[in-house]
This record gives C-alpha cells, sequence and structure tokens, in this order.
C-alpha cells in the first residue's frame, strides 16, 4: 500500500466517522469485524445511489421489473445453485496467534538458494506493513540487512508452496515457523436453523447473493405480468458472506447490499445484450460522477471465466486503499448462458468437456435434484420454446457507495477548511443549505420560509449558529452542493446568494428562484 494512498484512505476513513457518514458497527463495545453502520449523512447518500440505480434501472426503462425476496430462502436453492459446494475460499489458521487468513492473499518471502533449512516468512499481499514486517524478521534470521536484494530473495504466493514445507513457513503475525494449517476450504455461507430444533433437517442460509431469489421466481414474474422477452428483474437488498478476512472499510465486509438485474434474452441475443449491459453499467457509474480514469471496465480473460460463462466484465474502481495502478471490483457483468435457470429446473449442472451436464454421484443419481418445475419461455413471435440466456449485472452498494466517497473527498488547501465532498447533486446527502448571514436584523424571518419551501421537496439544513465561513466548511464536508443565503440586500432586492460548493463562487439570484435553481443542479 503506497503511504500517500494510505493517508488519504485514512483522512477519508476519519471524515466519515466525524461526519456521521460510517461508523464500525457496535464501536462501543470494541466494535465486529466486518460490518459497518450508516451514520445520517451515510444513509442519505447510500439510499440516494440505490434510488438512482432503481430509478434509471427500473422506472426509466420499458423493460424491466422489481422484485423483493427473503434472505433466507430453501436451503435447496443453494445447493442446485453450486453454492453449497463451491462457495468457498481456502484458508489458513495459525495455530499460535488464532489468526485466520484467505490463502490466496498470502504470500511468502524466501531465500533464492531454498536449502530446505531456511525459513519462509509469510505476509498479506496487499499489506505493505505485513511484507516489511516479514522482510525485517527475514533479514534478523539470515543476519542481513533490509532491503533484501533481489538476487538473492524472492516472493512467492503461499498457494505455490508444497505442502510438505509448510513446517518452514513463519505465519504474517508469528514468530515461530510451522505455526499455519494447511489451506483448506471455507465455506463463505452463514448457516441458521429455521424452527426451533437445531437439526440438519432445520438448517438454513443467509443469502449470500440476490439473484437466487429472481431465477426461482422466474416463473412467477412471467405469469403475473405481461412482460416479454427480453426483460430484466431487479433487487436490491441484504446479502451476507463470512469472509474469511474482511477488509478496506466497507470494501469487503460480511454484511453488505447488492443491487443486481437479471436479464433473460433469446440465446441469440445474448451477446449483443451482454456487450450493451457492460457498457450500460458502465456509464451509469460516469454520469453519476466517477472520473473515467478511475473507473474502468476489464473483460475476464478465459480462463478467469466461470465454468458456464460466455463472457464477463469487472467494472473496476482505483480505490484509494490499493497500490497506485491497481482496480478493485466495483459490479461484475456477466453472460451465465443458460446456466440457473436450467439447474433450476434439472438439477445441479456441471461442466464436462466444456458443456454443462448433470451433477451426478457414483451411481449415477443427480447430486442435487431441480425444481422439476417448466422454466422454459414459449416466444409468441418466434413460434420458439427455449431456456433463455441470462447477463448479468451485479454490483454493490457499498463498494458503489465507497467509490462515489472516495471519488468525491477533495482536498483544497487554499480554503480556510480544506476538506470537502465533491458529491454529484443527485446523490448528495444533503441537497442545500439555508442560512441567514446573521441571526439578527430580521434575516431568520426571511430565511426560514424559503428552507421551509426547499425542505418540503427536498432534504435541506438551515443553519443560524457560528460564523458563515463555519457554516459554509461543516456543508463542504457534508457534500452539499449549495448554500442559499439572506443578508442585508436580501431585505433591500429580495435577492439571495447561492455559493457553489466546487468553485466557491457566489451568484445572486431572487428568492423566489431558490427551488428552480436546485431542481436544475440536481438534475444536471
Ligand atoms: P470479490 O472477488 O471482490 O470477492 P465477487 O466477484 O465475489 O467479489 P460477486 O459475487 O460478483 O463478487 O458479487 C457482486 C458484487 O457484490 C461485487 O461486485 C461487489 O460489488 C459486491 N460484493 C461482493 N462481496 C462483497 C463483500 N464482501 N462486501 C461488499 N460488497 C461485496
Amino acid at each position: 500500500m503506497a503511504t500517500v494512498a494510505n493517508n488519504t484512505m485514512d483522512r477519508i476513513v476519519a471524515l466519515c466517522r466525524r461526519r456521521g457518514f460510517i461508523f464500525q458497527s457496535s464501536e462501543i463495545y470494541g466494535g465486529i469485524n466486518g460490518f459497518w453502520d450508516y451514520g445520517p449523512l451515510g444513509v442519505e447518500l447510500k439510499r440516494n445511489i440505490k434510488e438512482a440505480w432503481w430509478h434509471d434501472m427500473v422506472h426509466a426503462r420499458d423493460d424491466m421489473v422489481g422484485l423483493d425476496c427473503t434472505i433466507i430462502m430453501h436451503p435447496h436453492v443453494w445447493k442446485v445453485s453450486g453454492h453449497y459446494d463451491l462457495f468457498s475460499d481456502k484458508m489458513v489458521d495459525c495455530k499460535a496467534t488464532k489468526n485466520r487468513y484467505r490463502a490466496d492473499q498470502l504470500c511468502v518471502v524466501k531465500n533464492r538458494t531454498d536449502s530446505g533449512t531456511n525459513r519462509m516468512y509469510a505476509f498479506v499481499e496487499s499489506d505493505d506493513e505485513s511484507r516489511a514486517r516479514a522482510e525485517k524478521k527475514l533479514a534478523k534470521h539470515e543476519k542481513t540487512k533490509p532491503p533484501l536484494p533481489d538476487e538473492q530473495y524472492h516472493v512467492k504466493p503461499l498457494l505455490e508452496i508444497p505442502g510438505g514445507e509448510f513446517h518452514r513457513v513463519v505465519g504474517p503475525d508469528a514468530d515461530e515457523p510451522g505455526t499455519l494449517t494447511e489451506p483448506r476450504d471455507f465455506n463463505l455461507m452463514f448457516e441458521t436453523y429455521t424452527g426451533a430444533v437445531r437439526d440438519e433437517d432445520n438448517k438454513a442460509f443467509l443469502r449470500p447473493e440476490t439473484a437466487q431469489g429472481i431465477f426461482v421466481n422466474f416463473k412467477n414474474v412471467c405469469d403475473s405480468t405481461r412482460i416479454k422477452l427480453p426483460f430484466g428483474i431487479a433487487q436490491m437488498g441484504k446479502s451476507f458472506r463470512n469472509e474469511i478476512t474482511p477488509r478496506n472499510f466497507i470494501f469487503r465486509s460480511r454484511e453488505f447490499e447488492q443491487m443486481e438485474i437479471e436479464f433473460f434474452c433469446h440465446p441469440d441475443e445474448s451477446n449483443r445484450w451482454y456487450e450493451y449491459w457492460r457498457d450500460r453499467r458502465l456509464q451509469w457509474y460516469v454520469d453519476l460522477g466517477l472520473a473515467s480514469d478511475r473507473l474502468r471496465l476489464r473483460e475476464h480473460g478465459k480462463e478467469e471465466l466461470s465454468h458456464y460463462s460466455c463472457g464477463t466484465s469487472d467494472i473496476e474502481y482505483a480505490y484509494p486503499f490499493l497500490a497506485e495502478g491497481d482496480f478493485g471490483e466495483l459490479e461484475g457483468v456477466a453472460h451465465r448462458g443458460d446456466f440457473d435457470l436450467r439447474s433450476h429446473m434439472e438439477g445441479k449442472l456441471a461442466s464436462q468437456d466444456g458443456k454443462l451436464v448433470l451433477d451426478v454421484d457414483a451411481n449415477g443419481k443427480p447430486r442435487y435434484k431441480g425444481s422439476g418445475k417448466d422454466l422454459t419461455y414459449f416466444d409468441t413471435e418466434r413460434k420458439e420454446r427455449f431456456v433463455p440466456h441470462v447477463v448479468e449485472p451485479s454490483a454493490g452498494a457499498d463498494r458503489a457507495t465507497l467509490a462515489f466517497i472516495c471519488e468525491a473527498y477533495t482536498v483544497d488547501e487554499s480554503r480556510p477548511s480544506p476538506e470537502l465532498m465533491k458529491f454529484h447533486p443527485r446523490i448528495a446527502p444533503i441537497k442545500a443549505a439555508v442560512f441567514p448571514l446573521v441571526a439578527k436584523d430580521g434575516l431568520p424571518d426571511i430565511a426560514e420560509p424559503i428552507y421551509r419551501a426547499l425542505r418540503a421537496r427536498w432534504p435541506v439544513q438551515y443553519d443560524a449558529k457560528q460564523s458563515i465561513g463555519k457554516r459554509y466548511a461543516r456543508m463542504d464536508e457534508a457534500g452539499t452542493p449549495y448554500c442559499f443565503t439572506v443578508d442585508g440586500q436580501t431585505k433591500e432586492d429580495g435577492t439571495v446568494t447561492v455559493r457553489d460548493r466546487d468553485t466557491g463562487r457566489q451568484e445572486r439570484i431572487d428568492k423566489s428562484r431558490c427551488a428552480e435553481y436546485l431542481a436544475e443542479g440536481i438534475d444536471r
């Protein structure tokens, strides 16, 4: 992690806490790892992002309907979808420190001579401090000084170290070798029980994605609406993953919100729709203010694709906690073929020689049976029955919120209070503030009705305390795009000043035009 980036992230996290965007969950008890709460400003910001998504993806289109499914579903859903068997990460435990790590995030630094007696020092790949600690320990052991020369020492992913050599590895937070367990699968689904008896029959799971609720309701939606293919079903809501190493603020948490679309279409048209959704979703972020140089689209290589996918792209953002030049996933857009509907119809599928076949046990019996319900679609124009193909744009509301926060965070040293949040007015938590310049001389009597009129339509704040500079600074930190100030001149000619958050420039407009001005700013 580069130092500058690190500082920026620390300052963003500090501002989020200080101004009430995001708090650690259960903070008064020391917090709980991987869970976060949204404060008064954060909840508005996240709601605005979700509402913008729902408006633009559902309300503004003729080919989309919404859905809101339960978090706990029939446990068989997860067996058929593959999550029960496959939704796991490899993890290693440290017997000495009791810390747990994702195996794919660990590397070791080791001596190139590799005599078999050398130690290897493990560290967390994306954490510069962890790496520095490992290098220091290795240098001490080998009686040399960091930095270690490249020709003598090198770094390898832990997963490439043969199991028989684990006794030589020193864990990232341990002092002696041999305390790391070998990597083993760890299912990320949270388990719970329905009803009073806690046995296997009553075991259920908190959904790790919202998508499956859409697939299992596909027939219900077709039967209860008049919507015709191609069309999409959108859903947003909480998902839960027992991430081994939740980290990077709200980027990877254990409880988070997703905004997912399953777009159903004829197989012949699926590539075109895949390209459409990839580009449409990227543009959505750009339109809401994510600068295109920190945002990119990355098409997965063939080796990265899931066995059923004909194409997947990630929309990625250069989050400041990442090293310079690195990007993190903001949204995935996947062409899923007919995998999901067919699985829920026929039973869990597996890929064999590039084809999807029923996953069977040694006796040829399906491992997990499907619903047996007909999830095909009859296209009246084509006069054809088929299993629709699916394109899935799957976004995280929290990762989007984090990207918008990082993008908005600006330091302008020329201002008395240098930190400001340049949110697009559409997602800004507070749309405007109304101030009387001083809380006397009849100015509050003019300002209050302006405030009440605006508040009837938007979240707007009124503030008559402190100096005007301090009030502007508070609004800048909250990301409020406009401040209307009533001053002495208002009494003479009925005009107020409007101050623009990003430029600090002020202009005078008639006080009757405040609502119109704000509406134009929000719709820009
Ligand atoms: P990653 O590789 O980062 O774990 P993923 O590929 O498993 O992500 P998907 O299963 O494609 O993620 O989920 C779709 C979206 O849900 C992601 O693009 C991300 O925005 C969001 N998401 C997934 N896991 C988390 C998490 N643990 N915390 C916050 N958001 C998440």
